[in-house]
């Protein structure tokens, strides 16, 4: 009898922690990576081939939109 209850409690703390581990995880968003000049300048950038990125002399940064946002930058005029 009490084998049976262990087994049953071990069942269901095998199922939560699954359950709780591997569901699908709908309330992460996905996050937009951007492009900006280390250089300076007030933009970002969508495509990392963007002719107003082409200018940048120094080193490129990928961060997330909420990053670049962050740090004062907004979208480039060539993709706006
Ligand atoms: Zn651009």
């Amino acid at each position: 009898m009490n084998l049976i209850k262990k087994t049953m409690n071990y069942k269901i703390l095998l199922f939560l922690i699954t359950t709780v581990l591997f569901r699908p995880d709908t309330s992460k968003k996905v996050e937009t990576y951007v492009y900006i000049c280390k250089g300076g300048g007030k933009k970002f950038h969508l495509n990392k081939d963007c002719r107003g990125l082409k200018k940048c002399n120094r080193k490129i940064e990928k961060v997330t939109i909420t990053r670049a946002k962050n740090i004062g930058r907004s979208l480039c005029k060539y993709e706006n």
